[in-house]
């Protein structure tokens, strides 16, 4: 491995900041031997601040139904085959009242973005898991919304908001997306969300088309500057009803790669191996967390619509990656060193 590029991972690991420039190096100089050598780095890293445990959330997607149209996106506006749903408050609260018996202390509310989910229904939803179980985080993620929106929500109890920036750099985002979403409303959301209190989390897609070195390396002086609590990162995945059904899905080495550069970046991340991770590669979760992610996200939407939630082809649903799994993926994750803790697992202080 050249010296350079060590040069910059050990300044990276003592806190130091890197340049754009610097950033397109690391990513544009990856081999198997530099993956281990920013590995190990960011292995110590998550070690300090959270020892061996993993942190699990019961995911729930509430439902598919979407007014945007992501190139990318599954569940996108045009994609006439897909089978819409909507979960009601009580399929909502039984996801919750399974997960909780099953030892998860966060439940994260996905879906598309749907003008049904009103502040009014998605406060009653909210303060209805909180004052049941109030020992257990909300974590929402339900696109974009206003800040009154978003204050609401949080006044209701939700205590994280996900919300993927895509890409950092915004010919990039206009590459992915119709005219009417930017990459600056997007900024704007992730700034709401920050000043109302809520941890957020940003993140992107690995692999996604028309992606760069250089278009990476924003991704991550973005992350540099903005210190998100949490980041979602995973590899891009075709899905056949889209757009971008004929382009090559993200690589399981650059995601991992790139988990263990942002470990370093921002020590104290939450960093989930994601379900998409899990999709290109039988054990990619483990390599996931293995390079430096530390939560993992079970499905808990009920059986019957995990179909439909498709965001890409042969998305894993049943199988380890549900939440009744849990106990095949603690043993997994022991088998490893790793321990999967019952706990809201809030982002850690340092
Ligand atoms: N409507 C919500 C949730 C979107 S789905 C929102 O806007 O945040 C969650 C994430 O899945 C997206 O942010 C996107 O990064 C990812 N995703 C969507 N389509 C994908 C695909 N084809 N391959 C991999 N990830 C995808």
């Amino acid at each position: 491995m050249d010296n350079q590029l060590k040069s910059l991972a050990l300044r990276l690991y003592s806190g130091e900041g890197l340049s754009l420039q610097e950033f397109e190096y690391i990513i544009e100089h990856y081999s198997p031997e530099a993956a281990k050598f920013f590995g190990n780095l960011a292995e110590e890293k998550r070690k300090e601040i959270y020892d061996n445990k993993i942190y699990v959330r019961g995911l729930i997607e509430i439902g598919n139904y979407c007014k945007n149209d992501c190139y990318y996106c599954g569940i996108r506006k045009s994609n006439k085959t897909c089978e819409r749903y909507r979960l009601s408050k009580e399929d909502i609260l039984l996801c919750c009242d399974e997960g909780y018996t099953l030892g998860f202390r966060t439940f994260v509310l996905q879906g598309g973005e749907d003008t049904f989910w009103n502040d009014d229904f998605l406060c009653d939803v909210i303060s209805s898991i909180k004052s049941r179980y109030s020992d257990c985080a909300v974590t929402l993620s339900l696109g974009e919304r206003s800040f009154d929106s978003y204050k609401k929500l949080r006044d209701a109890g939700a205590d994280r908001y996900l919300l993927r920036h895509e890409t950092a750099d915004s010919e990039h985002y206009a590459l992915l997306h119709p005219q009417n979403l930017t990459l600056e409303n997007r900024i704007r959301c992730l700034k709401d969300l920050r000043e109302l209190g809520f941890q957020m989390g940003c993140g992107f897609m690995v692999g996604s088309p028309y992606q760069t070195a250089k278009t990476l390396a924003k991704d991550l002086e973005f992350i540099q500057n903005f210190k998100p609590d949490m980041c979602g990162i995973g590899p891009f995945i075709p899905h056949k009803d889209t757009p971008f059904k004929d382009f090559k899905p993200g690589s399981l080495e650059l995601t991992c790669y790139l988990l263990s550069i942002i470990r370093i970046i921002y020590p104290p991340v939450l960093l989930p191996a994601t379900t998409a991770l899990g999709t290109i590669h039988p054990n990619g979760r483990e390599l996931g967390i293995k390079a430096g992610a530390n939560v993992i996200m079970p499905n808990l939407s009920p059986l019957e619509v995990r179909k439909k939630y498709m965001l890409y082809d042969n998305k894993i649903a049943t199988g380890e990656e549900s939440a009744q799994s849990i106990k095949l993926l603690k043993e997994k994750m022991a088998s490893i060193g790793y321990r999967i803790v019952t706990d809201r697992g809030d982002r850690k202080e340092i």
